[in-house]
């Protein structure tokens, strides 16, 4: 039993109207009704906030995503790097590539294995930065 905000006399504290004077959800006083508004308010606040992040996320996939193979996963940019390095391009196969999102920039690591000037072929690993335009801004490791 709860009293009721109008009259004050006990009502239950889940009767929808004051038995005494009529008055509707008497149990419940303007203070809660406004916390459980105040809370509505964060909470709807919240789920935005979470939406737009993830959304947010998708997009910056999808940019990262369209410089990258869809087939093979190489990297566009860098794949005609070390293509346009190599003494055989038409030997040119890729292995493998991998990425880390370091927040402003890619570091894209790709293995590859191409025949050389004897004709032997040859495998290395190329790590390069990049930009989330797709350029290659370094070449930070081979081996
Ligand atoms: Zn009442």
């Amino acid at each position: 039993m709860t009293r009721c905000k109008t009259c004050k006399k006990e009502v239950a504290i889940s009767a929808k109207t004051c038995p005494h004077c009529g008055q509707k959800k008497p149990g419940v006083s303007k203070e809660s009704e406004k916390t459980i508004l105040i809370m509505c308010i964060i909470i709807a606040g919240f789920v935005t906030l979470i939406r737009s992040c993830g959304s947010e996320t998708t997009l910056r996939e999808k940019q990262i995503q369209q410089h990258f193979n869809a087939w093979d996963g190489s990297h566009n940019e860098l794949t005609k790097l070390i293509k346009f390095a190599l003494y055989n391009k038409e030997s040119y196969e890729h292995i493998k590539t991998r990425y880390w999102d370091d927040g402003g920039f890619l570091i894209v690591e790709t293995t590859y294995s191409a025949k050389n000037d004897f004709g032997e072929r040859f495998k290395k690993r190329v790590k390069a930065k990049v930009d989330l335009n797709g350029n290659v801004i370094a070449i930070l490791e081979e081996e």
